[in-house]
């Protein structure tokens, strides 16, 4: 049984979920685990998340929501009742996680939520092509980041995975930086999954990179659990 609401109250202070969702609609990211907390039945997710949703006070004026997955594989009667409680409680931000080919249909949920303003987060794991698509197959492709940052305020990267390399990490985190308001930086956890960690990578990146985890808009999330929420 995990814990599927929390309260961050360090940096980007806000309210955060974890909702069930149905299964990604891609599903084929190599050190993808999340799929263990999707389901079809619309019933039961909905039970679940609306059990969840009434722990939201509204403290922060902040949420966040979280599903294993995309906004937009969350049930109609779930985002319902986020823009109800999110009414009620007056809360002025929501942010959604989304994945990347969702782009083009960003504006339904701009649009379902008028009148609260709604920002997503994209996982783009790595900025290194090769590695981002042959070997994490996340299967996204963009011509141009211009364009790509258009429509996220939040990207997360991954590090610390066998395979990548200590420059492949400085050059993400320095386009990262370089183009987007907030980055969530997660350290790889082994998951059961082909992708394993490296060690050595991760020890080095905490020391090279001992000064970003005080940076305001980049929050590194040495384990997994580290928002307060997860289920296992
Ligand atoms: S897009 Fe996200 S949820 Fe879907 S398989 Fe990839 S990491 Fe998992």
């Amino acid at each position: 049984m995990g814990i599927r609401y929390s309260k961050i109250n360090a940096k980007n202070k806000r309210e955060i979920v974890l909702l069930k969702g149905k299964p990604c609609i891609y599903g084929k990211c190599t050190f993808c685990n999340y799929i263990e907390d999707n389901s079809e039945d619309e019933n039961e997710i909905n039970r679940v998340n609306f059990e969840v949703l009434e722990n939201i006070t509204g403290e922060c004026g902040v949420l966040e929501v979280i599903n294993s997955g995309s906004v937009f594989e969350l049930p109609k009667e779930t985002l319902e009742k986020i823009k109800n409680i999110a009414r009620s409680k007056e809360i002025k931000v929501i942010w959604f996680e989304v994945y990347y080919t969702y782009k083009n249909r960003l504006n339904e949920i701009l649009d379902f939520f008028d009148g609260i303003e709604v920002k997503f987060k994209v996982g783009v794991e790595s900025f290194d092509e090769n590695f981002r698509n042959n070997v994490l197959n996340k299967n996204l492709y963009y011509e141009n980041l211009e364009e790509f940052k258009t429509y996220f305020e939040n990207i997360c990267l991954m590090v610390g995975i066998f395979g990548q390399t200590e420059e492949m990490i400085k050059k993400d985190i320095e386009i990262a930086l370089r183009n987007f308001k907030r980055i969530t930086i997660n350290i790889f956890v082994d998951n059961g999954t082909s992708i394993k960690r490296d060690e050595n990578l991760v020890k080095w990146f905490r020391k090279e990179f001992k000064y970003i985890y005080d940076f305001e808009n980049v929050e590194v999330l040495d384990d997994n659990k580290d928002f307060g929420v997860y289920e296992q």
